[in-house]
C-alpha cells in the first residue's frame, strides 16, 4: 500500500490541454473517486498514474518515490478497465494467477492467493471455467481478481462497472466497497456516475474541463458544493437551478418574488439588478405536505407557483417535474409516494429557504 501524490500535473495533447493544475495527495489505504462529465480528464489522470500516459509537467509520487520516469510495469499498480480483457483460452484460476506466473512467484503462494482472491470475490465455484462460460458480472469479478492477486500498492479502476446491468452494478459496487474494507489497498476509481462516486468514495475529486472543481468527502461536497457545476453534478435528481434577479431584498424568479432569507441577507451583499442562479434540491421543496415539512423542514419558506409537467411514482417517493408558468425553467420536486397529481395541475411549491444556494450566474461560483 502507498500514498499517491500529484503535484501540479498537466497533460497536453498537441494544442489541447487535457488536464492542468492537478494537485492532490491520497493517503495510504484510502478510496478516492475521480468524477466528472465526459472529457473532463478523469482517464488521463488515471492513465498518468498508471504510467500509460506521460505528464507534460508536474510531479507524480507513489509512496515516497518520484515515478514520472518509472515505466508502468515497475510502478506496482494494477489497473482494471471497463472492457476487462480476460484470456479466453485460460480458466478463471489461470487468469487470476497470470500476473503472478509472469513474476515467477512460487507455485504454492500462487495457489494460495488464487484461492483467497476467489473466496473474497465469490468465484470459488467458477475456478475451472473459461471466460465465455461466465456472465458479464462474473467476468468483471475475475478481472478484479486478477488485479487483486498481484497485491499491488495501488489499485486503479476505470469505470469498471459500466458494462454491467443495473442490478449487477449495484451488487458489484457493494462488493467492491467490502473488498476495499478487507484489503485496505489505496484505490483510485474513475466514473461519470455520481451515485458510484457518492457511495464508494472516502474522498471525491470533482473535475470539469481538465481542472479540479472540488475535493471532499461525499457528504461535505453534497452539502457545501463549491460551485454550480459541482452542485448540479452530484445528487439525483439533480439540484434545481432557477435564474433570478436580485431586487429590493427579494429574488425575482421569472416575475415571482422570493424574499431573501435572513441568513443569505446577512452574508451576501448583491447590487440591485444582479443576475444570480438560485439552487435548491428536489428534497427541499414541499407541496401541501405540512407533516413532512414539520419532520424535515428547518426554516423560512418561499412560495413558487408552477404547473405539473410529469409525475413519476417511484414507490416510496414520487418525482414531480414542474415548470414555471411562461418560462422554460423546470423545477423537480421529490415528495412522499402518496401524492396524487395530474399533468397540467397548477401548484404552489413551498421552498425550504434554509437550503437555498446562490450562484454567480456568469462564473457559477457559489455566493451562498
Ligand atoms: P470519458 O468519461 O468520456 O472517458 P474522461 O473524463 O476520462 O472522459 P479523458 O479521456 O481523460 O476524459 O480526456 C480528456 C480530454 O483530453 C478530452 O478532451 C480528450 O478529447 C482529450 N484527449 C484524451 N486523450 C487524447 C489523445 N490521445 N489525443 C488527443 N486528445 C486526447
Amino acid at each position: 500500500m502507498a500514498k499517491v501524490r500529484l503535484e501540479d500535473i498537466k497533460r497536453r495533447f498537441n494544442n489541447v490541454t487535457a488536464i492542468e493544475d492537478i494537485t492532490f495527495e491520497i493517503p495510504d489505504g484510502e478510496f478516492w473517486v475521480l468524477v466528472g462529465p465526459s472529457g473532463c480528464g478523469k482517464s488521463t489522470i488515471l492513465r498518468t498514474i498508471a504510467g500509460l500516459e506521460t505528464a507534460t509537467s508536474g510531479k507524480l509520487f507513489i509512496g515516497e518515490q518520484l515515478v514520472n520516469n518509472v515505466p508502468a510495469r515497475q510502478r506496482d499498480v494494477a489497473m482494471v478497465f471497463q472492457n476487462y480483457a480476460l484470456y479466453p483460452h485460460m480458466t478463471v484460476a489461470q487468469n487470476i494467477a497470470f500476473g503472478l506466473q509472469m513474476r515467477k512467484v512460487d507455485q504454492r503462494i500462487i495457489q494460495e492467493r488464487v484461492v483467497n482472491v476467489a473466496r473474497s470475490l465469490s468465484l470459488e465455484h467458477l475456478l475451472d471455467r473459461k471466460p465465455k462460460q461466465l456472465s458479464g458480472g462474473q467476468q468483471q469479478r475475475v478481472a478484479l481478481g486478477r488485479a487483486i492477486a498481484r497485491e499491488p500498492q495501488v489499485f486503479l479502476l476505470d469505470e469498471p462497472l459500466s458494462n454491467l446491468d443495473a442490478q449487477l452494478r449495484d451488487d458489484t459496487r457493494a462488493e467492491l466497497k467490502q473488498l476495499h474494507h478487507q484489503l485496505g489497498i489505496t484505490t483510485i476509481y474513475v466514473t461519470h456516475d455520481q451515485v458510484e462516486a457518492m457511495t464508494l468514495a472516502d474522498k471525491i475529486v470533482v473535475l470539469n474541463r481538465g481542472r479540479i472543481q472540488q475535493i471532499g468527502d461525499p457528504q461535505t461536497i453534497y452539502a457545501h458544493p463549491a460551485n454550480e457545476m459541482v452542485a448540479t453534478f452530484l445528487g439525483s435528481p439533480p439540484m434545481n437551478i432557477l435564474p433570478a434577479i436580485y431586487k429590493n431584498n427579494a429574488f425575482d424568479v421569472n416575475g415571482q418574488l422570493l424574499a431573501i432569507p435572513a441568513n443569505v441577507a446577512k452574508s451576501v451583499h448583491l447590487p440591485q439588478g444582479q443576475n444570480v442562479d438560485l439552487g435548491i434540491r428536489p428534497e427541499n421543496i414541499y407541496i401541501n405536505e405540512p407533516h413532512r415539512y414539520r419532520e424535515h423542514g428547518e426554516g423560512e419558506l418561499g412560495e413558487l407557483v408552477v404547473d405539473v409537467k410529469v409525475v413519476e411514482p417511484l414507490g416510496r417517493e414520487t418525482l414531480i417535474r414542474t415548470g414555471l408558468p411562461g418560462s422554460s425553467v423546470l423545477v423537480n420536486v421529490q415528495v412522499g409516494g402518496d401524492v396524487r397529481l395530474r399533468l397540467g395541475d397548477r401548484l404552489s411549491l413551498q421552498l425550504d429557504l434554509n437550503h437555498l444556494f446562490v450562484f454567480d450566474s456568469v462564473t457559477g461560483d457559489r455566493l451562498y
